[in-house]
């Protein structure tokens, strides 16, 4: 059956058709980009106690009150207290602790004096300390403290279910004691391009064939969506090879295989025929371009989405159809893309399919502006990789003039945020 589907019914069926992956543990210097499974909590308030955030002297603040540089303040020195102890001593009128940023704050102190308002300043950090301080300025009560609780307090929610892991999530996680965070399984995936014409970049060429560039491509996107690749090659135009291929993947236990090409109506595109032997498989004309052919079934139970060999228009088909379910599968619960507006700068034609077109996104006057980035034949890859966003004209429409504002979805450095 053949049908003409919008992007956005093909994207719906494809979504349908897959669920979230189980939740696992993993290691917290692993789960950079992980989405949580679950919603995690403040275990401790945080800071865990009161503490100093300079280095200087705690006190009393209403000793402080009159000191100046010509007249300082002389406290007795009744401890030294150095980040990671605990004192025992409580600090009374008169009295000082030596005291080092992030050590717990003494009983009695209310307040941190810098040590570069003290006679301590620009003394040889070796030397003992010594048994009185001469305080050169007022400090208030709570000055460089960093109170118990003040960032996040204990049963406080850190981060919700559905959130994919930074860098700077990782340091508030570590920070409240988990090693292990439970995130979704990362999708399995295998690829698979075929065609007699297609050579590994390590070959030398011949006559009538070329390189085959969706592997290396569609591979190192879907890793960046955080799926795992489990396999990314070609097979020759045969039956045969094809079925023994999509069989190991079958059994390696894949949660969603990839195929580019030989999907269409060619005479030699065996993809089809060798998953309908053992599955199914739809293929659609999709309202769009580049990419209107594009399969979606099952092979041995395993779901199947079958882009096209024209490069470009695999990248865009995995773009808008693939990493959505990759993002699914991974927990995320918007998998819509993030689009911007900007303003046409040349005018701009297509055929009346929705058109994803390779363009530029700049800035002129402070304002979005978007033009093409070259020759949109959905083989040049170059066009592509010049282009830093795809440049959207909606179904039906078939020119637009410059000036006009258009949708555009901003190509970034993968990342499953970043599409999400
Ligand atoms: P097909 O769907 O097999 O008719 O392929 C459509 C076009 O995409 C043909 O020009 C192929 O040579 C090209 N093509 C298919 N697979 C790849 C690939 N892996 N790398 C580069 N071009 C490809
Ligand atoms: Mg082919």
């Amino acid at each position: 059956m053949t049908s003409l589907l919008s992007v956005k019914q093909a994207q719906t069926i494809l979504l349908d058709a897959i669920q979230p992956l189980e939740v696992e543990p993993v290691a917290l210097r692993s789960a950079r980009n992980r989405v949580l499974g679950e919603a995690l909590h403040a275990t401790y308030d945080m800071p865990f106690f009161t503490n100093s955030s300079v280095d200087g002297f705690a006190v009393q603040a209403g000793d402080t009150a009159q000191a100046s540089l010509e007249t300082p303040v002389e406290l007795v020195v009744v401890a030294d207290i150095p980040a990671g102890s605990q004192p025992v001593v409580t600090i009374r009128q008169g009295q000082a602790a030596r005291i080092m940023t992030g050590a717990p704050l003494p009983q009695g102190a209310d307040a941190v004096v810098m040590v570069e308002a003290t006679d301590h300043y620009h003394r040889d950090e070796e030397l003992p300390v010594r048994k009185r301080v001469r305080i050169h300025e007022p400090v208030n009560s709570g000055d460089s403290i960093r109170p118990r609780g003040q960032d996040v307090q204990a049963g406080a929610l850190l981060l919700s279910a559905g959130h994919a892991l930074r860098p700077q999530d990782l340091g508030l996680l570590a920070s409240q004691g988990y090693a292990t965070v439970p995130v979704f399984r990362r999708p399995k995936i295998a690829l698979l391009s075929s065609g007699d014409e297609l050579l590994d970049p390590s070959q030398p060429i011949s006559p009538g064939k070329i390189y085959d560039a969706n592997s290396s491509m569609l591979s190192a996107l879907l890793e960046d969506c955080g799926a795992e690749v489990i396999s990314a090659g070609f097979v020759r135009d045969d039956e045969d090879a094809t079925r023994s291929k999509l069989d190991d993947f079958s059994a390696a236990g894949v949660d969603l295989l990839i195929t580019s090409a030989g999907v269409s109506v060619g005479a030699f595109d065996f993809i089809r025929k060798v998953i309908t032997q053992n599955g199914d498989l739809t293929f659609w004309k999709v309202d769009m371009r580049p990419g209107k052919p594009l399969a979606f079934g099952r092979y041995r139970g395993v779901p199947v989405v079958g882009l096209p060999g024209n490069p470009v228009s695999a990248f865009v088909g995995c773009l808008i159809f693939v990493v959505p379910m990759l993002m699914k599968m991974s927990g995320i619960t918007d998998h819509q893309p993030r689009m911007l507006q900007a303003k046409l700068v040349e005018p701009v034609e297509s055929d009346g399919r929705e058109s994803y077109l390779r363009a530029i996104l700049d800035e002129q006057d402070g304002k979005a502006v978007v033009r093409l980035s070259g020759h949109q034949g959905s083989g040049n890859l170059f066009a592509l990789t010049r282009a830093n966003a795809l440049l959207i004209l909606p179904s039906g429409v078939k020119s637009l003039p410059a000036g006009y504002t258009v949708n555009v979805f901003p190509l970034m450095n993968g990342k499953i945020t970043d599409y999400g």
